[in-house]
Order: structure tokens, then sequence, then C-alpha cells
């Protein structure tokens, strides 16, 4: 049942944010004394208001520009250290009634082949997931009036309960769907949601009004408050986001910190992560394909970091819509999540499986047609956008490990030991980042070390658990050891 919008307040300050943002413009004199105060304080964990982000992100001088990388890189290693969360989107639905004109599932795409995977095709797919190694789904929808909650439920549960060999099991369902009622996120919260994500795409009205010309998303305010609808209903673990490329990305990133900061306000806790998509083409898309506000990667890598000063304590996820060596540059600023290996239609990835036996049975010189298959969208006229990063699980954990010292960690421990919503940012904010989800990557990564990764990942990812063992303090260490020592005997699913 859809509550009604027409009472409710548009909570985000557009005179606000544009005095903000010209404000920031206007004042050149002292700014590199004043950026320095603002990092300072930044750095101390006490966040950023709209006016301070907006000065760090219209900063000139070279020399505020790489103080600003380096406090946002400094403050993320004293937060979250080297650890780093892996997941995979798993597209369920690209039937879509609404008009989004930057989107290839728009309703009047009639290039693009609807799909909607059957529960057994679900099951093929969660199955491949498994037996790469993840443990961490994000779960995304299109809208349509006749897959509804009931049915985004049963679709979860279903991942839930598929198992493939011994040790393949989704342990966290994220949820990527539209909108819901407090009654729907209901019925989403009872079948053991982990964090549901939805974008507001735009902050900025007339841009928003002119994107969303058709369907249940064009009421702006019904989907500005849909993660207070699902925190009313209990799921405590919400994440938001923009879409840059729509409109101004710096307007962008001050309404969403209006945002996060006005659910903190009203519901006792801000966002558990934000999201930071960029436009990527997409088949009978024009705006996606040619992005009204497109932004550099130099721009799009200092949001990134403004962002993780403004939001300490909160996860910032990025896709594999990125390249991998911006993917690395933007980890080094801020980002504590990122996707692998993804593909961005229903049933992508046993189409990718299927592209790769055939490639193994083929004579060389026909492999290219499948190398792209497997590597890239398999079928370009079935899925959202493209991708920019096309490796493997294993690929994107090897380079991770052995190139940058990152931890990969599949933990999901917080979310099942009831560690969410406020709880969750009050341990974060007491150093529990370093207590529990450290330790607990570290068990998570030896399970992915000896189920999963090649020999030449895990040769490298021994020697970093062993690292990583040696620093931390003796009471810790023993504990770890003796929790690695039943995980090499064949106990999985352990945490702190
Ligand atoms: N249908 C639901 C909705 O719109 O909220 C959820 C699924 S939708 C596929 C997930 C997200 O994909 C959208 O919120 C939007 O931010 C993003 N998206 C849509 N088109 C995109 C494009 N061309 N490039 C990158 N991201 C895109
Ligand atoms: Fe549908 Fe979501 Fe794509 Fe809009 S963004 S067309 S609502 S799937």
């Amino acid at each position: 049942m859809r509550n009604t919008t027409r009472h409710l307040p548009d909570f985000i300050d557009h005179n606000r944010i544009e005095s903000a943002l010209a404000g920031a413009r206007s004042s050149r004199k002292d700014d590199s004394l004043r950026i320095r105060d603002i990092l300072e304080k930044a750095e101390a964990k006490a966040g950023l208001s709209m006016e301070e982000a907006a000065c760090l992100l219209r900063a000139e001088a070279p020399d505020d520009a790489q103080a600003i990388l380096e406090t946002a890189s400094r403050l993320k290693k004293a937060i979250y250290g080297n650890r780093l969360v892996l997941f995979a989107p798993l597209y369920i639905t690209n039937e879509c009634c609404n008009r989004c004109l930057y989107c290839g599932f728009q309703d009047t795409n009639t290039k693009l082949e609807r799909r909607t995977l059957t529960d057994d095709e679900l099951r093929e797919e969660v199955r491949i997931l498994e037996a790469q190694g993840q443990k961490r789904l994000l779960l995304v929808y299109g809208e349509h009036p006749t897959l509804g909650a009931e049915w985004i439920a049963r679709t979860m549960r279903t991942v839930y309960e598929t198992s493939s060999g011994d040790y393949g099991q989704i342990r966290r369902v994220n949820v990527n769907c539209a909108p819901l009622s407090v009654e729907d996120f209901r019925i989403l919260k009872a079948e053991g949601i982990g964090t549901y994500q939805c974008f507001q795409e735009t902050y900025h009205r007339p841009t928003y009004a002119a994107m969303h010309l058709r369907g249940p998303k064009s009421d702006y305010l019904w989907r500005l408050y849909a993660l207070h609808r699902a925190m009313e209903a209990g799921i405590d673990d919400v994440g938001m986001g923009p879409l840059f490329g729509l409109h101004d990305p710096d307007y962008e990133l001050l309404a969403t910190l209006n945002h996060a900061a006005q659910l903190e306000k009203d519901c006792g806790v801000g966002p558990h992560t934000v999201s930071f998509p960029r436009l990527e083409p997409a088949l009978g898309a024009d705006v996606a394909n040619r992005p009204p506000h497109a932004l550099t990667d130099e721009h799009f890598t200092r949001i990134v970091a403004v962002l993780r000063l403004a939001l300490p304590y909160t996860g910032l996820i990025l896709s594999t819509r990125e390249s991998a060596p911006l993917r690395t540059r933007l980890i080094e600023v801020g980002v504590s999540q990122i996707s692998a290996a993804s593909r961005t239609y229903p049933g992508g990835y046993a189409d990718a499986q299927r592209a790769a036996s055939q490639n193994r049975n083929r004579p060389a010189c026909d492999s290219h047609a499948a190398d792209h298959l497997s590597s890239n969208s398999g079928r370009p006229q079935a899925q959202q956008f493209a991708t920019g990063d096309h490796r493997s699980l294993d690929e994107v954990v090897h380079d991770i490990v052995a190139n940058h010292g990152y931890l990969p960690s599949w933990c999901t421990a917080c979310y099942r030991a009831g560690r969410t919503g406020d709880h969750f940012m009050d341990l974060a904010k007491t150093g529990g980042i370093q207590k529990f989800c450290h330790p607990n990557s570290l068990l998570t990564f030896q399970e992915y070390l000896l189920d999963y990764a090649s020999p030449q990942t895990r040769t490298e990812g021994e020697q970093l658990i062993k690292r990583e063992l040696e620093a931390q303090p003796e009471s810790r260490r023993q504990k770890l050891q003796s929790l690695l020592a039943r995980i090499r005997n064949g106990e999985r699913d352990l945490y702190i």
C-alpha cells in the first residue's frame, strides 16, 4: 500500500546548498588557511558542514588539492585500516515501468531484452557466485507492478537457501529495489535484509522532473523519504547516493550530506553506506551516452575524498562502473567496499560461465569473441549499463593484496550479531572496526584462500595474513591464531 507524500516537506535545503557553493566560489582570499582548519577538524573525525565541504570541493591551488586527498587517505587508514569489503551485484529482473532517461531498463526501451529470473535461474546465478567465493550480494530489481515486496522477499529467501558445495553460502543479502511502503519494507526486514539501498539519482528538483518522465519514480518526495520508511520498518542499515552526471556534481554531494544529516536527525542514525555511481553508457539511453554534467576523474576523486572527510564512519561503496586504475585511486582516498566481477543484467553470470566453457573447447583462433563475452557484458541488449572493470574476483583479490596490501573482507558478522544501525555506529566511533572488523576480515580471507583462491593469490594471501597477525596485540593474536587453525581444520563461518 502506497502512503501519500503530499504533506511531507522537502528537507533538502536547496537555497543553502546554492549559497554554500556560491560562497566557496567567491571567497578565494585566505582559502589555504581555512582549508587547513577544515582538514584538521575532519581528521579529528568531526565531519564537515555543507559550507566546509563546498570550500574543499572548490579549492583550486595544487597544494590544497593534494592536502585534501592526503588527509582523506590518512583518515580512511585511521578508521578502516587496510581492510576492503567485497561484494557482487545480482540482477533479478530488468522489467521496469519507469521512464528514467539515463537507464537501459526504462519502459520505452524496445531494444532491451526483458528478463526476470525464474527460481531455477536465480539458483544457478547464486551457485556461480558462491563458487567464486562471494558471501555478500546486492540484489538489483527494476520496478514493476507484478513484482512487489512479497515476490522480492521470495527471491531473497531463495538466495539465502541456495548453497553450493560444502562451503558455498551467501551470508548477507542487500537489496537495491524501488522505494516501498513501510508495510512492504517490513516484509523485506522479516526476510533478513542486510542493507536497503536507494539512490536519489539527482537532488535537483527541475533535473529530477526532466529525467523521470513516467512511473512511480517520478514522485521525488516518495523517493526522498524511502530510507526514512525503511528505517521505520526496522531496517537499520540503509544506503544512499546520487547518480553523478545528471546535475552539478558539487550540488549533488552537498545534498547527499543534507540527506544524511536529516536521516540522522529523524531516525537517530545516518546512512550505513553511500554510493556514488557515475553515468555509464547504456543501450537506448541517450542521457547516459552523453551525460549533461560529466565529471573528470580528478573531480570525481575529490568528491570521494570530501565524502570520506564529511562522513568518516560511513561505508563508501564503489562499483565496477569505474576502470581498474581509477578504482585503485578511489580506494586510497576513501572507498571501503567494492564490487568485483559484476554482470549488470539478469542471467549475466550464467552467460559468462557458458561462454568461458565454450571458449575452453574452441580452437584458439575462434576464442576472441567468447573472451569478450566472458569478460565483459555478454548480452549488451539486456544489460543496464556497461561496466569498466572486467577482471575476475580472483584477479581483483590478487591485485589488491599483492600490489596494494589491502586485506579483502567478506565479513557479515555485525549484521548477524545484531550490530547494526546506531549500535554499529557507536562501535565504529569507539574503535570497533579495528577490534571486530579487522579480525573478522582475516577469518573470511583465510576461508577464501582455502576454498577459492588461485595458487598465486593463496601464496600472496598467506603472507599477508602472517604480516597482519604479527601486527596484532598479543592477546588478540593468540585468539586469532586459534580461530585460523580451526578454519584450516575445516570449520567455517567463525567470527568475533
Ligand atoms: N529500479 C530501482 C531504482 O531505480 O531505484 C533499483 C535498480 S536501478 C537498476 C539501480 C541504480 O542504477 C539506479 O538507482 C541508478 O542510480 C543506477 N543507474 C541507472 N542507469 C545507470 C547508468 N546508465 N549508469 C550508471 N548507473 C545507472
Ligand atoms: Fe527502472 Fe531503476 Fe532503471 Fe529507472 S533506474 S528505469 S526505475 S531500473
